[in-house]
């Protein structure tokens, strides 16, 4: 353990240092990451954080749970959103975390990379590594899903499909507005998508233009009579920011793109509340990252990257 930490504070001053001279780090430093984590008030710490893999488990149990109510899950993806970043619903008006907080939900640290810290990652702090992991349960020691642009083969179907065709739920969609989802050749879900076509599985997976696309998709689906049972939904609004000038909570568009992430977040929840067939619906909502940051990128082992977050408005 010893060793890792030694190795992971060298990467991490390696990191900094290269932040200062690429003149994007809006003073990054460890200590402030521990302190904004720290006002975030996540009910358990750094060395307790919950593998993302978790979120399988949640969304699994819930969906089989029993109940006279229909079960409904919708996961609304925040990528790129630090642990850090998250801080910043306390100050703020339209807030899908502090609207899950406030209906007795929950807020826990979370990691991704196969690994907690200080060991070192085992798979890339990427979006397709942390995406998968939450929908198949399993890290890429057994998907093959270390970075972005590998195929997943159907041996490690997602809940989008085995929920689905353990007839457990009629439906589920997959809104994304990244092509390396499903879209291009090598996307992580291109054969489970074609896998799901074959079979006639009523799984629906939509690539939006962009985030104001991916929010129609869900909008509209949660608006119709016939709304999906279980909706996996991915914003990019942290992680475009984080690439463009910086994923630090010191980024003022870091900033904005938190507040248009929570914005349309707590838009969505409102649209479930109003659904007609509300009250005979039992909804797991699920708000979490697929990775962090650091600089203006992600992949890598230091602590920013490595710590995501899970907030649901159920107990886990
Ligand atoms: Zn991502």
């Amino acid at each position: 353990m010893f060793f890792w930490r030694i190795i992971s504070a060298i990467a991490t001053f390696g990191m900094l240092i290269y932040g200062v001279f690429a003149g994007t780090n809006f003073n990054d430093y460890t200590s402030n990451y521990k302190k904004n984590v720290e006002a975030a008030a996540y009910e358990n710490d750094f060395d307790s954080a919950i593998p993302q893999t978790e979120i399988y488990k949640m969304i699994d149990s819930h969906l089989k749970s029993g109940g006279t109510k229909e079960k409904k899950v919708i996961v609304i993806g925040y990528d790129g959103c630090r642990a850090d970043v998250v801080s910043l619903y306390k100050n703020s008006e339209k807030s899908a975390i502090k609207a899950l907080l406030a209906d007795g939900g929950h807020l826990k640290l979370s990691y991704c990379g196969g690994v907690n810290y200080p060991v070192i990652n085992k798979q890339k702090t990427s979006t397709a590594p942390g995406w998968c992991s939450m929908l198949t349960g399993k890290w890429a020691a057994e998907t093959g899903i270390t970075d972005n642009s590998i195929v997943k083969s159907n041996d490690y179907l997602t809940l989008l499909t085995t929920e689905v065709e353990s007839k457990t739920i009629d439906s589920s969609a997959f809104y994304v507005s990244w092509n390396g989802h499903f879209v291009d050749e090598d996307s992580t879900y291109y054969l489970e998508k074609k896998y799901a076509e074959d079979k006639n599985l009523d799984v629906v997976m939509l690539d939006a233009d962009n985030d104001a696309g991916t929010y129609a998709n869900v909008k509209a689906d949660i608006m119709g009579t016939e709304c999906s049972d279980f909706i996996f939904s991915i914003f990019e609004y942290c992680d475009h920011y984080g690439h463009d000038t910086g994923f630090c909570i010191n980024n003022p568009d870091q900033v904005k793109g938190f507040a248009e992430q929570e914005s349309d977040a707590v838009d969505i929840i409102n649209a479930i509340k109003a659904r007609e067939n509300y009250a005979n619906e039992d909804w797991l909502i699920i708000l979490t990252s697929d990775h962090g940051g650091y600089n203006t990128g992600h992949g890598g082992p230091t602590m920013q990257e490595r710590y995501t977050f899970i907030c649901t408005n159920k107990d886990f």
